[in-house]
């Protein structure tokens, strides 16, 4: 059983994403019910949309980023929104920002992109928090030469064994999403078992990526605690724990 005291952290959230009639606070109260209290919502298109609106709740991190299917236009509309938001403190995690095979994004644009957050990043001392899908050798390569300093979370992470390995070595975070119990993966148990509890985080990624175990038609953070307790269960250790672990690491990633 839970206890009233576990607090879920999810390092990952687009709340700025849902559908206009759903309220923010709506879905922070839902999500307060099973106790997940503390939220992460990254930039896709430079702040996260609805950003007064999310403003008003001291329980959510925004970052600044520009994901990798937006990198089309990607200097007109970066340098001057950037210096603002390190200005106002409302950026705690330069993301989400990566690479991805899947897009229709001239790669030397994603590349640039993802290039020129990599390096804000390092001078802002702030965390970097990576979509990546493919492409993992450049992006190793890329994260190789900023240097050990540079904080990273590969966010829902889907890539092979092999990959979380190569990443650990370079201290990575990696987080993990409801989508990897609905993969036909056979290597999942393994890389969850994998990554150590200091590096260990969990996120729904909502409102996409709605697990199939979960109920409604949108993924919500409320979704949390069901991609938690199975996490939990592979790893052998009980719910709490594995929610104390996370909270713990997320707090030293985005609340340092
Ligand atoms: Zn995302």
């Amino acid at each position: 059983m839970e206890g009233s005291e576990t607090i879920i952290f999810d390092s990952h959230c687009h709340l700025d994403r849902f559908p206009k009639e759903t309220k923010v606070r709506e879905l922070i109260e839902r999500a307060e019910t099973t106790g997940v209290k503390y939220f992460f919502v990254p930039g896709v298109t430079g702040f996260p949309a609805r950003i007064g609106e999310l403003a008003e709740f001291p329980q959510i991190i925004t970052g600044w980023g520009v994901h990798p299917g937006y990198t089309e236009d990607f200097h007109e509309n970066c340098c001057e929104e950037m210096a603002i938001a390190l200005k106002a403190s409302v950026c705690r995690a330069i993301g989400e920002c990566g690479l991805d095979r899947r897009f229709r994004v001239k790669f030397e644009k994603q590349l640039a992109a993802f290039q020129w957050q990599i390096d804000l990043a390092r001078e802002s001392g702030l965390p970097l928090v990576l979509h990546l899908v493919g492409h993992y050798d450049v992006a190793l390569k890329m994260l190789k030469q900023a240097g050990p300093k540079l904080k990273f979370v590969l966010h829902s992470f889907c890539g092979s064994y092999e990959v979380a390995s190569q990443f650990l070595e370079l201290d990575a975070y990696i987080s993990f999403s409801g989508s990897i119990f609905k993969k036909n993966h056979d290597d999942i148990d393994r890389i969850l078992n994998l990554v150590p509890e200091n590096r260990l985080l969990i996120e729904t990624d909502s409102p996409d990526q709605k697990p199939d175990f979960c109920p409604g038609k949108l993924n919500e953070p409320i979704n949390l605690p069901e991609i938690a307790r199975r996490l939990a269960a592979v790893r052998g250790i009980s719910f709490e724990e594995l929610c104390s672990v996370t909270l713990k690491n997320c707090r030293i990633l985005f609340m340092p």
